[in-house]
């Protein structure tokens, strides 16, 4: 993979913070954008600006061409078999809250829903409001101290009263992969329906959906090197016209009367008002520039630096990792005996090196190995060793002054 080729397409990654070059290593966060996304959102408000769908001059069928090709492009890379599975929403969080409000709403009090220890918050609320709501039960796969899925136990927990596993493909905060085509596939044997959390996916690996098998996949644009406030909700069509509409409005609707109202097909049905126009159409090239990549080239390159940032981390006196999956992938969660997270993260940044710090919005994972949260570097393709040694000589000089 040509790095340098590829930096070069990310313009703020020339920008200096505190007078040093930036190192951006909160991809897990969000990602940085290509040059292709910007100018292509640039464009559109230059130059294609107009509501969608229900106009008859130029500038909005323009506009309507391009959104509903950003979403041919999307169900493409993904495999998916109609364009109408791809459904716009505003992330990961709202693609979630959709499945759990609608598709909720096909379940009965002591139905069963499976989501797992090392899930998002944005993975747990939704389903827990459900099971308030409905009087169904919530049933979670316990993970290891590596940072694994105890899948024996999945096995155990699942029945013919489970409805819906809710699982993530990759963990934000411990950078686990997931063995998800086993969890569909023994979802599938008693009849439930499964919801991959793909936020941390796509950017790092090849995803198609037909071949995992999933009846829904979420995930944001925003962490795909998209813009901020799109996102997909991928669902199968037979499931998706059994549920309901999530939000009603204009665009959902095929006739509204003071009386009643008759529902739009797929996906309009789940597309109630104004979309982020601009954001589905930059969503859409970034997936041209993912188009544009070799997929294993970027694992490849993600998994050497990962494994070289934890080799040079791992010479650090006092350091403690969490996540050691055998399965891994971009991300490495870490604490230094004696050191606040947030001091770390704040003098990092004083170095122009940005990571997170703090719980990563997975607090349960937290609260299983007894700590308040934990530094997080993670990486994306345009990352390289040479930051990863601009970080450690940071850290190494850190260290001292906050010891
Ligand atoms: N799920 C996972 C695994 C995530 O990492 C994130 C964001 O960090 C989310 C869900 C929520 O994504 P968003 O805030 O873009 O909706």
């Amino acid at each position: 993979m040509n790095i340098k080729a590829i930096r070069s397409q990310f313009p703020i990654l020339e920008e200096k913070i505190h007078g040093k070059p930036l190192v951006y290593f909160d991809n897990g966060a969000t990602t940085q954008k290509p040059l292709s996304v910007i100018q292509r959102v640039n464009d559109y408000y230059s130059k294609e600006n107009a509501n969608i769908h229900r106009g008859v001059h130029t500038l909005s069928q323009e506009a309507t061409t391009a959104y509903e090709n950003a979403r041919n492009t999307i169900q493409e890379y993904l495999g998916a078999k109609q364009s109408h599975e791809i459904l716009f929403t505003k992330g990961t969080t709202d693609s979630i809250n959709l499945v759990a409000f609608s598709f909720g709403e096909l379940l009965n009090a002591d139905d069963e829903v499976i989501i797992s220890a090392m899930e998002h918050h944005s993975n747990i609320v939704p389903w827990q409001m459900l099971c308030e709501r409905k009087g169904c039960k919530l049933r979670v796969i316990p993970m290891n101290e590596k940072g694994e899925l105890e899948l024996d136990v999945y096995d155990t927990l699942l029945s013919e009263k489970t409805k819906l596993v809710a699982v993530t493909h990759i963990s934000n905060a411990l950078g686990t992969v997931n063995n998800v085509e086993h969890i569909i596939e023994k979802a599938h044997a008693v009849g439930a329906k499964v919801l991959i959390d793909g936020a941390q996916s796509i950017q790092h690996i090849k995803v198609n959906v037909q071949d995992l098998g999933c009846d829904f996949y979420a995930f944001s644009g925003h962490k795909l090197f998209g813009p901020t406030g799109i996102g997909v909700l991928y669902g199968k069509e037979e499931i998706l016209n059994q549920m309901p509409p999530y939000q009603g409005g204009g665009d959902m609707i095929k006739e509204v009367t003071l009386e009643k109202t008759t529902y739009n097909e797929l996906p309009h049905k789940f597309e109630a008002g104004t979309p982020n126009i601009a954001g589905g159409i930059g969503l859409g090239t970034a997936f041209e520039f993912l188009n544009s990549l070799n997929m294993e080239d970027v694992l490849k390159h993600e998994q050497e630096l990962l494994n070289y940032a934890t080799e040079e981390l791992s010479k650090i006196e006092g350091i403690q990792f969490y996540g050691e999956a055998e399965e891994k992938t971009s991300v490495i969660s870490f604490l230094i005996d004696g050191l606040h997270p947030y001091d770390v993260g704040t003098l990092l940044d004083k170095m122009g090196i940005a990571v997170r710090t703090g719980h990563h919005c997975t607090q349960p994972i937290m609260d299983q190995f007894g700590i308040p949260g934990t530094i997080r570097a993670s990486f994306a393709l345009y990352n390289t060793k040479e930051e990863i040694d601009l970080f450690i000589a940071a850290l190494n000089r850190i260290i001292p002054i906050l010891q």
